[in-house]
């Protein structure tokens, strides 16, 4: 019997965005720890034979002191999509001219460190609308991976706001980081976006996106990647280890192919990156992080054939059968915000591009 399929990503989240989402100081002078980080997962990943697909932020990528650690992943034969250029996880509060201009200006950094072109999309902290649906169509693009359908997103959010400083407006701008409960109920799996201009239209067939969730616990809508499984193993070894099996048996028997992600924190520990002491797990040393999640991805490999994720939508876009929701374009979500989340200037977005 073939072995069943999943993929794997790595949200290249780099050290100054989780500081300006936290509302921490410093941020602006882009602080990095890709020279760490990018040769710690290539280490592992090469190690255990796996190419899985790199979001990288563009602004990462417009800095030249990042570029060697980029340009190496690709060189490595992994696969690198977008992953924004700001990195702010209230992309979805963006205007659609805004979302074009964020999208293209990290294609095109992402471009000149690595010499490739991405056709895969994850929106910063799982954020999404209509319009960057439709916007990443017209692009192009071949799938997104923005959703996170779980049930914990609020308490997560709670957990994160409770140990950071922010304002009264800081807050509100992030007020859907890491989804609302309704994202909890969105499909485990993949489907396509339908675009349309209004509700009642006839849907024209050419645009259209595949949509790869992250996976997580089929029924329970629990997070099954690497981060979270961290936070269990602060707990307890025996349990996450537990949970993990539990969790890749009740995706073979669902049918469910899983896609999973890591993130740079679950190969740093709190002894090597004080400054985000915030973030679970961080009482974890580095080395106790690295070991155990090079188990996990051992085992994951020896359970299923890992792919980057452009693989991964190339098989299910050959598959009939995938269901299909629709994205409406000129509908703007969440525009009550738009009073209290000031837009910037649009023509700022590539003229800061250029500039940091
Ligand atoms: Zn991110």
């Amino acid at each position: 019997m073939p072995q069943p399929v999943a993929s794997l990503s790595l949200d290249l989240d780099n050290k100054w965005s989780y500081l300006k989402t936290h509302g921490d100081r410093g941020w602006e002078s882009f602080p990095s720890y890709l020279d760490t980080v990018v040769p710690r997962f290539l280490d592992m990943l090469g190690g255990l034979g796996l190419r899985i697909t790199v979001f990288i932020v563009g602004q990462d990528a417009a800095l030249e002191q990042n570029r060697e650690s980029l340009s190496a992943l690709a060189a490595a034969g992994h696969e690198i999509g977008n992953h924004s250029f700001h990195h702010e996880p209230w992309l979805h509060l963006y205007s659609p001219g805004q979302i074009e201009g964020e999208i293209s200006a990290a294609e095109d950094a992402i471009f000149s460190a690595t010499g490739v072109v991405p056709h895969g999309f994850r929106g910063p902290g799982y954020s999404l609308s209509p319009a960057v649906i439709d916007c990443l169509a017209r692009r192009g693009y071949r799938y997104d991976a923005s959703t996170l359908p779980t049930l914990i997103g609020p308490l997560a959010r709670t957990y994160y706001f409770f140990t950071a400083r922010l304002s009264r407006d800081q807050l509100r701008q992030r007020r859907r980081l890491f989804g609302g409960w309704k994202d909890g109920l969105q499909p485990i799996r993949p489907y396509w976006w339908q675009i349309t201009d209004d509700a009642a239209a006839i849907l024209p067939s050419d645009r259209r996106l595949l949509e790869i969730p992250v996976t997580t616990l089929p029924v329970f809508r629990v997070p099954i990647h690497f981060s979270y499984l961290l936070f269990l193993r602060t707990f307890s070894r025996v349990a996450a280890w537990s949970y993990w099996r539990m969790a890749m048996n009740v995706c073979r028997l669902t049918g469910v192919e899983p896609s999973l992600l890591l993130h740079p924190l679950d190969v740093l520990g709190g002894d090597e990156e004080p400054d985000l002491s915030f973030f679970p797990a961080m009482k974890m040393s580095g080395v106790a992080k690295r070991t155990f999640v090079r188990e996990l991805l051992a085992d994951f490999s020896r359970r299923f054939r890992v792919l980057p994720l452009g693989e991964h939508a190339a098989l299910l876009a050959k598959r009939s059968g995938l269901s299909v929701r629709k994205a409406i374009a000129t509908q703007r979500p969440y525009t009550q915000d738009e009073d209290i989340c000031p837009r910037r200037p649009e023509p700022a977005l590539t003229v800061e591009a250029g500039r940091q």
